[in-house]
């Protein structure tokens, strides 16, 4: 199920220049409703149900119904990620609610290396992947004879 704006949350970013929604969506879907100051998604076939919007939107406008393998049948999920964790919420039908946190980052927020330490790959056109051959413990990766 493609995401889906609920206008009565959604304050459309308190009109900035671009929205959190808008920046996030790798498929460039949500627009923003000058007029209304209310995004939408404008090409629901096009979702690919990333949880992108979702979890950024600040205010928790951005709904979608979940995968029946995590979120049970009728039940809602809703995300509200911190600095260090992320917290789902579902609630059932029942009305029973249930929390589960996860970590989201292994280093304090704004320590990440870009480049993980490793050295920048010089030869772009390599068929070697960016940390090889270090992160595999070798010299060199083997040839094929
Ligand atoms: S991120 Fe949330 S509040 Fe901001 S425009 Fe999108 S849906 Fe609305
Ligand atoms: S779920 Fe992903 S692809 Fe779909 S609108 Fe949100 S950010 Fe874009």
């Amino acid at each position: 199920m493609p995401s889906y704006v609920n206008p009565e949350k959604c304050d459309g970013c308190k009109a900035l220049d671009k929205t959190a929604c808008q920046h996030i969506c790798p498929n460039d879907l949500m627009v923003l409703n000058k007029a209304t100051e209310k995004a939408y998604n404008r090409e629901l076939d096009m979702c690919w149900e990333c949880y992108n919007c979702v979890k950024i939107c600040p205010v928790g406008a951005v709904e979608m119904r979940g995968y029946a393998d995590f979120v049970p049948l009728g039940a809602t999920v809703t995300p509200m990620r911190g600095s260090d964790a992320i917290m789902w919420t579902v609630k059932f039908r029942s009305g029973m609610i249930k929390r589960f946190k996860f970590p989201i980052r292994t280093t304090p927020e704004g320590a990440a290396v870009p480049d993980g330490g490793f050295e920048t790959v010089a030869d772009l056109n390599s068929h070697l992947l960016f940390t090889q051959p270090a992160s595999t413990g070798l010299t060199e990766l083997a040839k094929l004879k």
